[in-house]
């Protein structure tokens, strides 16, 4: 090991940052949150901004035999949160949706090494806690322009991948660290009073900003292993996806199942040509997807795609699957959105609707009705009163397997929308998740009502 690391390390240990060291002698009963912003491109409530940012909480704990929890919460516009528990070891790990609405009761397997990254990541979150449990320390050289104020390091992360930090030869401290996969950048030092305070952090994907978390605080935790680590009641092992296929909801409305991404797509057929509902991306799936819309609907042209918002997982697929003759179909203000994301071809075929339209595919009449939400302005959604289904996007979904979820005000204002509408859809699908129904819709808002009181 470096000389100048050697003494800098032992500094750290018998100095002040006692806390740190103490911990990560064995690194285990570490408890770190964070609280701060993400930031999630072509997901912003608004078709204008590119860039959502999402509060954001994030907490993992280190305990012995390199076990590991963490949990992760994420709120998007509508009042939409992601909040995932994963318990893991070197073994592997399993996540859960404590909300019960994207994966419900399915359990989400990580494998070995996935989950031995999430443990090797919770080490770059702090730069004490990164220092005193880098192994293979040891100097690299460091660019001319840097030497006078910094000492660049190479390191092996927890999960054995060759790492680097950068240290300030001053303060002695990390200022920034690179993994394999992100860049960590911790600003302004507060000396880690009380061994509770740890300096702002921002967390890169090259030039990406993917978050900066305004708050880092390391704690220990007196644990029970058996009880920290146990895997929480009423989850069970995800049923297999199964082959990519068509499922015929009714007559003439059918549904993609089985895509890698666990996302849907739907499509009616009339006597003339076909609507789409919402096109996610299909990577390596797209081919045989038209293959599948062919043999249901032989000699049809997709005369329509509709795009319930702009929204990145509702529209990837869009410009893969749009034919000569295609329309599109978007809300208020959702060109732009098109344009930043598929192009001009695209965006030339796109037209934006701020009334009520109907299209016919011969024989065959599909309403589509703006409605502007918390989640999306551009928001529209369809209806074919023909089989009395309702095409719409995360306004409201059911989770593949488990019951219907505590609701979002986004789920409310669907329920108004469909009051409004004078509508009792049978069904309500979209790309996320089962197809739902009123009923499951209604009960997402009462437990919304029940938990708000
Ligand atoms: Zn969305």
């Amino acid at each position: 090991m470096n000389q100048t690391i050697k003494s800098l390390l032992e500094k750290f240990v018998f100095s002040t940052i006692t806390f740190a060291i103490t911990c990560t002698s064995q690194a285990q009963n570490i408890d770190i949150q964070l609280q701060g912003q993400r930031f999630a491109p072509h997901q912003a409530a608004s078709p204008q901004q590119s860039v959502l940012t999402v509060p954001s909480s994030y907490q993992i704990k280190l305990g012995s035999n390199n076990q590991f929890k963490q949990i992760s919460s994420t709120l998007y516009p509508g009042g939409i949160e992601f909040r995932f528990l994963t318990i893991g070891n070197a073994q592997g790990a399993r996540a859960y949706d404590m909300l019960g609405w994207r994966t419900g009761t399915e359990i989400d397997q990580l494998d070995a090494k996935t989950a031995s990254e999430i443990r090797a990541e919770a080490f770059f979150l702090d730069p004490q806690l990164l220092l005193s449990s880098a192994k293979d320390l040891k100097a690299i050289d460091t660019p001319n322009e840097w030497q006078a104020k910094y000492q660049f390091e190479s390191f092996t992360d927890q999960a054995g991948r060759a790492a680097t930090m950068v240290i300030d030869k001053q303060t002695q401290t990390v200022v920034s660290a690179r993994s394999s996969t992100f860049s960590y950048y911790y600003h302004g030092q507060t000396s880690g009073q009380n061994g509770t305070t740890s300096p702002m952090l921002s967390v890169n994907l090259g030039d990406k900003l993917l978050a900066q978390w305004d708050t880092v605080k390391l704690n220990r935790f007196n644990d029970n292993q058996a009880l920290e680590f146990q895997a929480p009641n009423g989850y069970q092992d995800k049923t297999p996806i199964g082959p990519l296929r068509v499922e015929n909801l009714a007559a003439g409305v059918f549904r993609i199942n089985g895509s890698a991404s666990g996302y849907h797509m739907h499509f009616v057929v009339g006597e003339q040509s076909i609507a789409v509902f919402d096109v996610p991306f299909f990577p390596n799936e797209i081919a045989q997807i038209k293959k599948l819309i062919e043999t249901t609907a032989p000699n049809k042209a997709i005369s329509h795609i509709v795009f319930s918002h702009t929204h990145r997982d509702h529209i990837g697929g869009g410009s893969q699957l749009a034919q000569e003759t295609t329309k599109i179909w978007v809300g208020k203000d959702a060109k732009q959105a098109i344009q930043r994301q598929l192009g001009d071809k695209l965006n030339a075929i796109s037209t934006e609707l701020s009334i009520e339209q109907n299209i016919d595919l011969g024989g065959r009449i599909i309403r589509i009705i703006p409605a502007p939400s918390s989640h999306a302005s551009d928001m529209l959604i369809a209806y074919d009163a023909q089989s009395n289904t309702l095409f719409q996007g995360d306004f409201f979904m059911m989770p593949e397997v488990g019951p219907a979820p505590v609701g979002f005000p986004v789920n409310r204002e669907l329920q108004e929308k469909i009051t409004q509408l004078a509508i009792q859809p049978e069904r309500i699908v979209s790309v996320h998740g089962r197809v739902g129904t009123i009923q499951e819709l209604n009960q997402t808002v009462q437990l919304l009502r029940t938990t708000q009181h």
